[in-house]
């Protein structure tokens, strides 16, 4: 049971709720905020899973001018926000764009490709993400269309074709981009980027503003905390995350050690035989006055995240 929930894509997981007859196309006005002189983030302003509401769009999608052509990172939860994205970027830019990079195989974050297929477009992320794309994403395009009610419709899978298996630096234009592999630290195969003249981080779901760390099935919580303890290390000026505004420096080593507490704090119980339900209690209760007001969902999901180490610590 629990090794096929591991197998399962998350979001098939999460997706629990019937098709409806409803097939809207997404008509969202997407607005790009500034970062730098070159770099702009495309905030979505709802965060969780896609829903009717949001018309699926939950994630946040980033692009770098780069003097030869327009860089997007993530593309969004269907091709339809993927045209919303492409089109906020024509808004600032007449350069074509010409890279699409996507941070990891989580859906939300590259169904929206099929928007910037072209020849002229090189996709790219790392082979692992390749793999976990393949097996999740048609279950993905209708877990989506599921917890939407059908809005984000049929969006074709688009495959990244350059593999960033290593890190590299790469120059595009006149920005050079260290590509640098997260260690499975969220998901299998997730990249993170960075902007050593601008000393920005691009992260992906690494971390997130105002809410616990996403951890996931397949995600690796001690090479999420090591990779984290790289990500402070470079001391970025301005953190872009897949989710929520960009991210406080603050918000590193804060992720650090409330990941490390949870750890700890999981494997303290499990050691001593405490139920669950127990170890929830007593995290919620013990951290609680340090990190409510950090993360605006401490008490709805600390109990998911509690349930996820556990899991993970025992092996099963
Ligand atoms: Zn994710």
């Amino acid at each position: 049971m629990v090794k096929l929930f591991q197998c399962m894509s998350f979001f098939l997981f999460l997706s629990n709720a019937c098709v409806s007859a409803s097939t809207s196309p997404v008509s969202l006005k997407l607005t790009a905020i500034k970062v730098s002189d070159n770099v702009y983030s495309i905030v979505a302003p709802s965060y969780g899973r896609p829903t009717a509401e949001n018309q699926g769009w939950n994630s946040n999608s980033h692009f770098i001018i780069t003097g030869d052509g327009v860089l997007v990172v993530d593309t969004g939860s269907s091709e339809s926000i993927g045209q919303a994205i492409k089109n906020a970027i024509q808004d600032v830019t007449e350069q074509p764009i010409r890279w699409v990079v996507n941070s990891h195989s989580h859906a939300d974050h590259w169904l929206g490709n099929g928007a910037f297929k072209s020849s002229e477009v090189e996709f790219i992320s790392s082979s692992l993400t390749l793999q976990t794309m393949a097996e999740d994403g048609p279950a993905d395009v209708k877990a989506f269309q599921k917890m939407t009610q059908g809005i984000t419709g049929e969006s074709p899978l688009i495959y990244p074709t350059t593999m960033i298996d290593k890190s590299l630096k790469r120059q595009f234009g006149h920005e050079e981009v260290e590509f640098h592999l997260a260690q499975n630290g969220h998901s299998p195969g997730d990249i993170y980027l960075w902007l050593p003249n601008q000393r920005i981080v691009l992260g992906g779901d690494l971390l997130s503003t105002h809410y616990l760390p996403i951890m996931t099935p397949r995600g690796n919580v001690t090479n999420l905390i090591a990779t984290l303890k790289k990500l402070e290390q470079l001391a970025p000026k301005s953190i872009l995350t897949g989710h929520g505004e960009p991210a406080p420096k603050s918000a590193i080593s804060r992720d650090i050690a409330f990941l490390t507490s949870v750890w700890k704090g999981v494997k303290t119980g499990l050691s001593q035989a405490e139920r669950v339900e127990s170890i929830v209690k007593r995290l919620q209760s013990s951290l609680g006055p340090q990190y409510r007001a950090e993360y605006q969902d401490f008490d709805s999901s600390i109990q998911y995240l509690v349930e996820m180490m556990v899991e993970k610590q025992q092996g099963v």
